[in-house]
């Protein structure tokens, strides 16, 4: 007597198909067999859930079952969920594979091309060449299809025997119990063929290390961390499969003056305390040459000025960035006998400071209104 397909995955008749498919998955990983070695119950269990999940989430079989019960379904021709490994496959379509075992219902073809690797290269780029862009030519070592035995790593003239164990599937199958399990095959170690009489230029493998130079333009404006796509450009495939691709990834090195952020480029730049009062124009220098930028008297440490599109090109073609010139007035040092006359002179000129100090000293805190007591007597 079979048990009552709800029942069985504990939802009530009228459950939603969302609640029929939680319900299953939460009994598959539960009595899933990589979770329970050995464990007939579970076993059981598991195949169980699983002719409950194929008929309840099937409109057709459910009305079947909803009006006839078990009997309907046997005589509309329903046979059950079929072997472990349709099993496992249909868990691995509906919920991915749930234990990483992906591999044991679905067997890859040993002989079905495989796409090369992408390859990755750091490649450190100047300050300058990250600006304005640049030309650059890397050596790239890489497997390439062997052409000795056009990747096939037999000899030439010998051909690769169909491994006898696997008969050329590359996986071997147990029986384990109600289930099969396949791994994949010892003599072959997958590959589904053995070499007797491997390539001597490749040694079996039909692919040798070649060594390629390929030329990079890098456009202005890139930025550490840009990664460029150099298509075909990475591993050979293998038995016909595409190459893989060569990402290239900058990294820009710090510039002694010029400092960068994007777009926007950023400089220090020291002027004298008397030009700083006084106000001068300076000859600045930019990513691309050299401006005149005007320093009105009476300008402080750290004020900013901005060069507008004196800064980086947008890699998007959208323009240039502006440069932000922070001025650093310097207080003379190694003062001659006779500067420091000057300078005293000039100081003895100056009027009292107003502002900052005399708040300072004379200034209301809050606190003068506020008048010690000691001991209040309420
Ligand atoms: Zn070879
Ligand atoms: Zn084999």
């Amino acid at each position: 007597m079979s048990r009552d397909y709800y029942e069985i995955l504990g939802v009530p008749v009228e459950a939603s198909a969302a609640d029929i498919k939680k319900s299953y998955r939460k009994l598959a990983m539960k009595y899933h067999p990589d979770r329970n070695p050995g464990d007939t119950e579970a076993e059981s269990m598991f195949k169980e859930a699983a002719e409950a999940y194929e008929v309840l989430s099937d409109v057709q079989k459910r009305r079947i079952y909803d009006t006839y019960g078990h009997e309907g379904l046997k005589s509309s021709g329903y046979s059950g969920p079929g072997t472990a490994e349709d099993i496992f496959s249909s868990i691995n379509d509906l919920f991915g594979d749930l234990f990483g075992f992906g591999g044991r219902s679905r067997q890859r073809d040993p002989n079905a091309p495989v796409p090369g690797d992408d390859l990755r290269y750091d490649m450190e780029i100047s300050f300058m060449d990250a600006v304005h862009g640049t030309a650059k030519e890397v050596e790239v070592t890489k497997r390439e299809t062997c052409w000795t035995c056009e990747g096939s790593g037999a000899r030439p003239g010998y051909k690769p025997q169909v491994c006898p164990s696997c008969r050329g599937r590359g996986q071997v199958i147990r029986s384990q119990g109600f289930f099969q399990v396949s791994s994949t095959c010892p003599q072959c170690h997958g590959a589904g063929r053995i070499i007797t009489d491997p390539c001597s230029d490749c040694d079996g493998s039909g692919l040798v290390n070649k060594t390629k130079t390929v030329s990079i333009k890098i456009p202005a404006g890139v930025d550490t961390g840009a990664r460029m796509r150099l298509r075909g450009e990475g591993e050979g495939g293998r038995r016909g499969g595409p190459s893989g691709d060569l990402y290239v990834v900058i990294h820009v090195q710090p510039h002694e003056f010029f400092q960068r952020d994007g777009q926007i480029i950023y400089l220090r730049y020291p002027v004298s305390m008397v030009k700083a009062a006084l106000g001068c124009e300076v000859e600045v220098p930019t990513v691309h040459g050299k401006v005149m930028l005007k320093i009105p008297a009476g300008t402080q440490s750290g004020e900013h000025f901005t060069l507008r599109k004196e800064g980086v090109q947008s890699l998007r073609g959208t323009g240039k960035g502006d440069m932000v010139v922070e001025v650093q007035v310097q207080t003379p040092v190694k003062l001659t006998k006779h500067q420091k006359e000057l300078l005293k002179e000039f100081d003895e000129h100056c009027e009292e400071e107003e502002g900052f100090l005399s708040r300072l000293f004379h200034g209301n805190f809050g606190q003068s209104s506020k008048k010690h007591q000691s001991g209040d007597a309420k």
